[in-house]
């Protein structure tokens, strides 16, 4: 395998047991763990300067910090997204700064671009000839994107309720396209059920491969250094799976680990009140979540109604002082009218719940006024224009 000189393998998250890349690829073979990259941080000689001098134009930028070598990696320059000032919405929050890291900019038009071209490239250097995944929409374009880039056939299961865009570009990316009537859930089911009868088959499911969360670490490594190397005091972050968040505090550590900043952004889980289990959690103090019986919430991306990481999820909000929001369906899909309205930026209801979840904590009061609040928006809202105009034809506009 293509490896970066740091990259010391995989690690077990629940055992502990490690592994070497080339040998194992997904869950830990003893007991069924998520595995984690990991790598030997004083073997790492990067300073803020050496980062600086590199152009700011692929989340590659950060390979020392990868696994695989950017000459090897199945890439189409994702990340390197703007993180664009937000003047109204600091007035509105009462606070001093809000700044909206706007992951709409990536190819297929989500944040889930940077898992997927890390995942693809593990994918390639196996040998995979087909990959596949069950997803809510954006992840299964995101693979098909990535596959067809670099010649696997991807086979992408999704819930009939996911975004017509979604659908179609899966299609002309020349993914093999299964629509499963229902939900996530059975979408997931029908995936495993293919997947049993075909061994073949390299899955890029979420913390099944090690390298989507690796991936969307990215967001924080470039969120700092856009800051000037100022910790933002919160990131509100759309919180389905938690493979972003748990990213960005594994990135955030590392950062730390490197000398690179001193502390720890708050990090906070915005969810939507139809499908809220870790805020459920939190606001519990329970270490795991309790599976939502009944999902029922408009952000696709967000019905995740069991989050096999949330231990993790949890983890990350407490280690860094953070917390954990829900809010209702209207309300996120206001927050997204709102955002577009006064900043101009498009965000899909998914991505809006972390700006509605925001808004949520400064009326309750959890802001002073001299923070920098980082809301991610994860996705573009022409993903599901219909759904944020339809909103407003509720209310007769
Ligand atoms: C997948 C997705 C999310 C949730 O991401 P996780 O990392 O799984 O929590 C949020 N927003 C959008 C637009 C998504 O596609
Ligand atoms: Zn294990």
């Amino acid at each position: 395998m293509e490896t970066t000189d740091a990259f010391a393998g995989l690690e077990c998250r629940d055992c502990e047991a490690t592994y070497d890349a080339a040998d194992e690829s997904h869950r830990c073979p003893d007991c069924g763990g998520i595995l984690d990259p990991s790598y030997e941080y004083d073997a790492i000689d990067l300073d803020r300067e050496t980062l600086e001098s590199r152009p700011f134009g692929s989340m590659w930028r950060y390979e020392e910090l990868l696994p695989f070598t950017r000459e090897s990696a199945v890439t189409m320059d994702e990340g390197a997204t703007p993180l664009v000032d937000c003047p109204t919405l600091a007035e509105e929050f009462g606070v001093e700064r809000v700044l909206i890291k706007d992951e709409g900019r990536n190819p297929t038009g989500t944040f889930k671009d940077r898992g997927q071209t890390v995942a693809v490239t593990a994918a390639t250097q196996h040998g995979a000839t087909d990959v596949a995944l069950a997803s809510a929409g954006n992840a299964g374009q995101a693979a098909a994107a990535y596959a067809g880039r670099a010649g696997l056939d991807a086979h992408v299961y999704l819930p009939s309720r996911s975004g017509f865009t979604n659908k179609a570009m899966v299609n002309v990316h020349g993914g093999d396209m299964n629509v499963v009537g229902g939900r996530i859930d059975d979408a997931g089911a029908a995936y495993e059920e293919a997947l049993d009868e075909h061994d073949d088959w390299y899955p890029l499911q979420t913390f099944v491969t090690p390298y989507r969360h690796e991936g969307k670490k990215t967001m924080l490594y470039e969120t700092v250094e856009q800051l000037d190397w100022a910790v933002p005091d919160a990131i509100c972050y759309p919180t389905g799976g938690g493979v972003g968040l748990i990213g960005m505090y594994k990135a955030a550590t590392e950062l730390r680990e490197l000398g690179l900043i001193d502390d720890l952004p708050g990090l906070y889980a915005a969810q939507a009140s139809g499908c809220a289990p870790i805020v459920e959690a939190y606001e519990a103090g329970r270490d795991e979540h309790d599976p939502v019986e009944h999902p029922d919430t408009i952000c696709g991306g967000l019905e995740i109604p069991d989050p096999g990481a949330s231990p993790w999820i949890l983890e990350a909000i407490r280690e860094t002082d953070g917390g954990a929001v829900a809010t209702d369906d209207p309300d996120i899909l206001e927050a997204a009218v709102q955002v577009a309205k006064r900043e101009g930026l498009e965000m899909v209801p998914s991505a809006a719940a972390a700006a509605s979840g925001a808004w949520e904590l400064a009326e309750r009061g959890a802001f002073d006024g001299d923070e920098t609040v980082v809301i991610l928006n994860t996705g573009s809202g022409n993903k599901e224009a219909d759904v944020l105009r339809s909103h407003l034809m509720s209310q007769g506009v």
